[in-house]
């Protein structure tokens, strides 16, 4: 039972793009693990920023950068804030979670390996945090060890603790899986990296939208998330580090703003977190991605998940009663994610079905394709939703995908 109202309605005005129809039918959005729509407030801080306060930032004396420097900086503070971060310096900005594992690979963990050491993954992974890895032991003669899952799509942890070593150089583990909602026990992960002294990367890219989130509490190393899946811009994203790891590491890209003196002999790497954001930065997502923090926690992380739990229980009970319907990930702790698959038909088919009935939800690998090997599917149709969306929207997909049996008899 939610103790105070949680007023949906009220919310989904806050959305200008969620009242729209597509096809002369009213958009259901259940794409939200793909991206997130935004929030008028996030819509009026790009159009503010552009329309009156654009500059550059860290340079100017002139009142409008100096303006800009403040909002941007009062952005980074609120990233801090909403994971709860240490410090700002450890929050640094990049283009997204895929741009975040990216650098943690080549400045992190690069300098770290030597042939035979060994990156711990899950069988549950995003493609962007398996093939960065992949790159970094290809470049360095380490290897990849992934921990195994199982039919419910839940991490083995007696698998993870067997192949946890002291070769085991740094185990990166998704927060939450896109493809099939799976929550991971991350706190005890990491608890049990640790007790190797092996340090952790959280892939939050799915978590931060749905969940609060301490980043000291679980005390992971590194935790990496894109705005556009948390309803801010897309192009701006977060690496989260503890300072003691970031100041030993050198810059992932070369260029303005990350030094602090240069000379054609040597340069000077300026502090963290300037060190990692070469060149100007997106200023306009910084901004807005603030503005996007602002707005969820106004409405609180933790009555969204109760929310959410909610409609996952409830779109889960609604797609069992289909017939010949299987859902991908069953786990006990799961997000508001489901994944699933008919006998009747193709899951593309099912989305072009679907998506002519203004339900919106995504068919394909999910950039999990070894997650689609493990359940021994091509594919999934899977409906993933956000604090905004209801119980009618779940009715509606059960309708639409009723209509999948009339084209499929
Ligand atoms: C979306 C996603 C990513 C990649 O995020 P980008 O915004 O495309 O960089 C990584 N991991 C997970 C779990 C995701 O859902």
């Amino acid at each position: 039972m939610m103790t105070t109202v949680f007023d949906v309605q009220q919310y989904r005005k806050d959305f200008p793009a969620l009242s729209q129809k597509v096809y002369g039918k009213p958009l259901v959005y259940l794409d939200n693990a793909a991206t997130a729509q935004k929030p008028q407030c996030v819509i009026d801080t790009l159009d503010r920023y552009y329309s009156a306060e654009n500059a550059n930032i860290h340079r100017g004396i002139h009142y409008l950068s100096q303006k800009a420097t403040d909002a941007f900086d009062e952005a980074r503070d609120k990233v801090a804030r909403f994971i709860n971060a240490k410090e700002s310096r450890e929050i640094i900005f990049v283009r997204g979670a895929t741009e975040g594992i990216n650098l943690v690979a080549q400045s992190y963990v690069r300098p770290l390996l030597k042939p035979g050491d060994e990156i711990l993954i899950t069988w549950m992974e995003h493609h962007s945090n398996i093939v960065p890895w992949q790159m970094v032991a290809e470049q360095t003669g380490a290897k990849l060890k992934v921990t195994p899952i199982n039919d419910a799509g839940e991490l083995i942890l007696p698998e993870f603790e067997k192949l946890l070593s002291e070769k085991t150089k740094l185990v990166s583990v998704t927060h939450i899986s896109n493809a099939l909602g799976t929550i991971n026990p991350v706190k005890k992960i990491i608890q049990m990296a640790h007790a190797l002294s092996v340090p952790v990367l959280v892939d939050g890219a799915q978590s931060v939208p749905h969940q609060a989130v301490d980043v000291q509490d679980l005390d992971a190393d590194f935790f990496v998330f894109s705005g556009h899946k948390l309803f801010g811009p897309t192009g701006i994203g977060v690496v989260y580090g503890k300072a003691e790891h970031l100041e030993k590491m050198p810059p992932y890209q070369g260029g303005g703003d990350m030094i602090s003196a240069v000379t054609f002999e040597k340069t000077l790497y300026n502090k963290i977190p300037y060190k990692f954001e070469a060149g100007t930065p997106h200023i306009a997502g910084v901004i807005g991605l603030g503005s996007a923090i602002d707005y969820v926690s106004a409405i609180g992380m933790s009555r969204i998940s109760a929310y959410e739990h909610e409609l996952l229980e409830y779109g889960t009970r609604a797609l069992s009663k289909i017939p010949g319907l299987r859902l991908i990930g069953t786990a006990k702790e799961k997000a508001s994610i489901l994944s699933f698959v008919l006998e009747a038909a193709h899951p593309h088919d099912i989305g072009t079905i679907l998506d002519q009935e203004g339900v919106a939800i995504r068919a394909g690998h999910h950039c999990a394709m070894p997650v689609m090997e493990r359940f021994g599917v091509p594919a999934t149709v899977r409906a993933s939703f956000a604090f905004y969306n209801t119980h009618e929207d779940i009715d509606a997909l059960v309708r639409a995908i009723n209509k999948v049996f009339e084209v499929f008899r």
